[in-house]
C-alpha cells in the first residue's frame, strides 16, 4: 500500500476538506461579478483544483498549463520550461493561478511574468500550501491553504518519481523511499 512509505500525516484529509471549502467561498466573493478564470498548474495542482472548483459557487472557466522546472527530484533548480501551453487568450479575463505549493517561488515568478504579457485584467495566485522558509525569490500568494514547514511533502495531487498524488492527505515520506533502487 502507497500509504505504507508514508512516515507522517501533516495535513489530514478532513482539514484539507474544511479548508478547500473556505477557500473557494472566499475566491467566490471575491470574484462576484468577474470573469473568473482558474488557471490549473499541472500536474500537482489537478487535484486541489477539481475540489476547488467545486466549491466555488460563481461562474468560471480552467485552463491548463504544464510547466517543468530542472534539478534535483527533491529541489527545484529555478530554471522552468513551459511544456504545455494554456489552449485560450487570457486578455482582460480575471486569471487565479490555482497550485499545489510554491517552495522557492522562481516556478510560479517565471509564470507569472510570462502571464502578465498577455493582458489579464488581474492575475492572482491560489496555492494549496506555502513553505514560507525557502522563499527565494519575492512573490506575493493571494490565496494560501496551508503553510507548511521545510519537509518534502506528497500526497492530494503532489508527488515523488509520480506517486503519491492519489493519497487523499498530505504526509512525508518515509526516508528510505527517496533511496530509488540501482
Ligand atoms: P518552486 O519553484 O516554488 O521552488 O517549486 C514549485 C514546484 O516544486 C512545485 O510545483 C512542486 O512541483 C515542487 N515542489 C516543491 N516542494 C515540494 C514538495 O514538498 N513536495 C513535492 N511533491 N513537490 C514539491
Amino acid at each position: 500500500m502507497l500509504t505504507d512509505d508514508v512516515a507522517r500525516v501533516l495535513i489530514d484529509e478532513e482539514t484539507i476538506v474544511q479548508r478547500v471549502r473556505a477557500l473557494g467561498a472566499q475566491v467566490s466573493a471575491d470574484y462576484r461579478d468577474r470573469d473568473l478564470l482558474l488557471l490549473c498548474i499541472l500536474k500537482g495542482g489537478i487535484v486541489f483544483l477539481s475540489d476547488l472548483m467545486r466549491c466555488i459557487e460563481i461562474p468560471h472557466g480552467i485552463e491548463f498549463m504544464a510547466i517543468s522546472s530542472y534539478g534535483a527530484a527533491t529541489d527545484s533548480s529555478g530554471i522552468v520550461r513551459i511544456v504545455m501551453d494554456l489552449e485560450g487568450s487570457i486578455l482582460d479575463r480575471d486569471v487565479l493561478l490555482v497550485e499545489d505549493i510554491v517552495d522557492t517561488g522562481n516556478t510560479l515568478s517565471y509564470v507569472k511574468s510570462i502571464l502578465q504579457t498577455r493582458g489579464p485584467r488581474s492575475l492572482k495566485i491560489c496555492s494549496l500550501l506555502n513553505k514560507p522558509d525557502r522563499r527565494e525569490v519575492p512573490l506575493e500568494i493571494d490565496y494560501v491553504g496551508f503553510d507548511i514547514p521545510n519537509e518534502f511533502v506528497v500526497g492530494y495531487g503532489l508527488d515523488f518519481a509520480e506517486k503519491y498524488r492519489n493519497l487523499r492527505f498530505i504526509g512525508v515520506l518515509k526516508p528510505e523511499m527517496y533511496t530509488k533502487p540501482d
